[in-house]
């Protein structure tokens, strides 16, 4: 019944884990990584990847161990 745009309803969206934890519990809206504000409630696992979200946390190089491998250019 609520009147705006429903797109992103039908994606899963990145959001911080301790964000998503915080609205769990306080229903607190949360900030995804593609910059929408909502409240998570129903099962993401239902809904296909924002593919705006994908895109930045996929650029981020999650996992911050960029610098553990040497990535090129590292002569021994
Ligand atoms: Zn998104």
């Amino acid at each position: 019944m609520s009147h705006g745009d429903g797109d992103h309803e039908r994606f899963a969206h990145y959001v911080q884990k301790d964000k998503i934890m915080a609205s769990a519990l306080e229903g607190t809206p949360v900030v995804a990584l593609c910059g929408k504000v909502w409240v998570p409630g129903r099962d993401p696992k239902k809904y296909p990847v924002c593919p705006m979200c994908k895109e930045i946390y996929e650029s981020m190089g999650v996992g911050g161990d960029k610098d553990k491998s040497g990535k090129g250019g590292d002569k021994k």
